[in-house]
C-alpha cells in the first residue's frame, strides 16, 4: 500500500520511503509527476522513448501540454512552458 511516508515513481513503480528527510522520489513540476533519483538519471538527455507512451497518456489526463521535443528527438525531462 502507498501511504504518506512512501512515494512511487511514475516510471518504474517502484515504491521509496519518502519524507522525514528522504526523498529519493522527486516531483517533476512540468509533468506532474513523481520519478525516483535511478529512473531520473538514467534519462538525462530526454525521457526514454519506451516510457513515452506512458507519459503522453499521464499528460493527456492532467491537461498538461507535450514539451517540444529536443534536438535529439527525446522529450525534455525539464521545459520552459512559457517560450516569451
Ligand atoms: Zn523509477
Amino acid at each position: 500500500m502507498i501511504n504518506a511516508d512512501t512515494a512511487q515513481c511514475f516510471l518504474c513503480s517502484k515504491v521509496f520511503p519518502y519524507g522525514h528527510g528522504r526523498y529519493p522520489v522527486i516531483r517533476i513540476q512540468d509533468y506532474d509527476m513523481m520519478v525516483c533519483a535511478t529512473c531520473l538519471s538514467g534519462n538525462e538527455d530526454g525521457w526514454n522513448p519506451r516510457h513515452e507512451a506512458k507519459i503522453l497518456a499521464h499528460l493527456r489526463d492532467i491537461g498538461m501540454p507535450v514539451p517540444p521535443r529536443l534536438p535529439n528527438e527525446l522529450l525534455p525531462i525539464r521545459w520552459e512552458a512559457d517560450a516569451g
